[in-house]
């Protein structure tokens, strides 16, 4: 069964997830939700207990040259924490697996726990335990997190109903736009090791690539309300994609409006002036935003369309096959996962 051989970039990465469902078997009753929402939900007798990982590799996840240690310590926390919000649950317990090459230092560890302990006192996060390992091939940060929720309350990607309103939090691409900013910088720095990087104009889109937060404010707005949205999940790897995530799990069709979706100036200005991108483009496709996406019933607008922090950006059909952006012109621009070209 094993024997043929095939690139990994063949299926990736969603490919590659379902794939290995597929060989996944279930021996617990406990074993609630598995692969395929933003955590896994297990039973533990009154409420249900979401369990997730996520990982953070030296040279994929992030570059030493531009991120600080300390916000790299607070953002492997934040981002799992956004994992525990996307289900509606608080979170509660962390470990962390560490991967260290020789190169690092006792204080730098220290800084790197310096943003750990900031986020876990933000968020109110317990450090439970972990693993630390030397490492051939640069810093590997894995968190694994716990949380919690009511039985009633969880909120799975899979619970989008036609007629729902489709919700952001925040803003979007901003994180995009202050990744791209950093590596101009770098490359910069590279060629000529005076210039000193001058990131002040870029303040905004740079903290939202570097200290990320996750939007359990929103969670606690939501209980305040008494809203349970209909379905969540954070978004990480771009609107688009996570719209789509939602659409073929709850087997819906969503429609956006691009004059909706939330784009800081300092995004806007940066990718349409500086970079010629579009803006909306990096809204759809760049990611680690770590915003939220749900959908609410309608009845419960009401209860939230004042929220200085939630935009409105659509609404849920029938037809799952049916996915797409209503440009500013009125053209309908089909979602897709990457590679969106700006409709002109
Ligand atoms: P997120 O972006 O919310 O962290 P991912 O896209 O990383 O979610 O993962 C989607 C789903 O696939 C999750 O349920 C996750 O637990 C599962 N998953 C990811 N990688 C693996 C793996 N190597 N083995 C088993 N399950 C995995
Ligand atoms: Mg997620």
């Amino acid at each position: 069964m094993h024997d043929k051989r095939s690139e990994i970039s063949s299926l990736g990465e969603f490919g590659l997830i379902n794939r290995i469902n597929q060989y996944t078997t279930v021996h617990n009753p406990t074993s609630i939700k598995g692969i395929g929402d933003d955590t896994a939900v297990i039973d533990a007798g009154e409420e249900y207990i979401l369990f997730s990982t996520d990982m953070l590799l030296e040279g994929i996840h992030f570059d030493l040259a531009y991120i600080p240690l300390q916000h790299l310590g607070y953002k492997a926390v934040a981002v799992n924490v956004s994992d525990i919000a996307a289900m509606n649950g608080r979170p509660e317990q962390i470990t962390i697996g560490l991967g260290l090459s020789n190169r690092f230092s006792t204080e730098a560890i220290d800084s790197l726990y310096d943003g750990i302990r900031a986020a876990c006192e933000n968020f109110k996060v317990d450090l439970v335990g972990g693993d630390t390992s030397a490492s051939a091939s640069g810093l590997v940060i894995s968190i694994s997190i716990l949380g919690r929720v009511k039985k009633d309350k969880v909120v799975y990607r899979s619970g989008a109903k036609p007629s729902d309103i489709i919700c952001v939090t925040g803003d979007l691409g901003g994180a995009y736009m202050g990744l791209q900013v950093l590596e101009r910088e770098k490359q910069v720095f590279l060629t000529n090791p005076e210039m000193q990087p001058d990131l002040e104009k870029y303040e905004y889109v740079v903290g939202r690539q570097l200290k990320p937060e996750a939007r359990m404010d929103i969670i606690h707005d939501l209980a305040e309300w008494g809203i349970v949205p209909t379905s969540m999940i954070d978004i990480s790897d771009g609107l688009a994609s996570e719209l789509l995530h939602v659409s073929s799990q709850s087997n819906v069709g969503v429609r956006i409006y691009e004059d909706k979706i939330p784009i800081d100036n300092e995004t806007f200005d940066t990718a349409a002036l500086e970079f010629n991108v579009d803006p909306i483009t990096c809204a759809l496709n760049g990611g680690e935003d770590y915003e939220l996406l749900f959908t609410i019933r309608q009845a419960d607008f009401e209860k939230i369309k004042n929220h200085a922090d939630i935009q409105f950006i659509g609404y849920v059909h029938e037809d799952p096959k049916q996915n797409f952006m209503q440009s500013k012109m009125g053209a309908m621009v089909p979602l897709s996962a990457q590679g969106w070209d700006h409709f002109k």
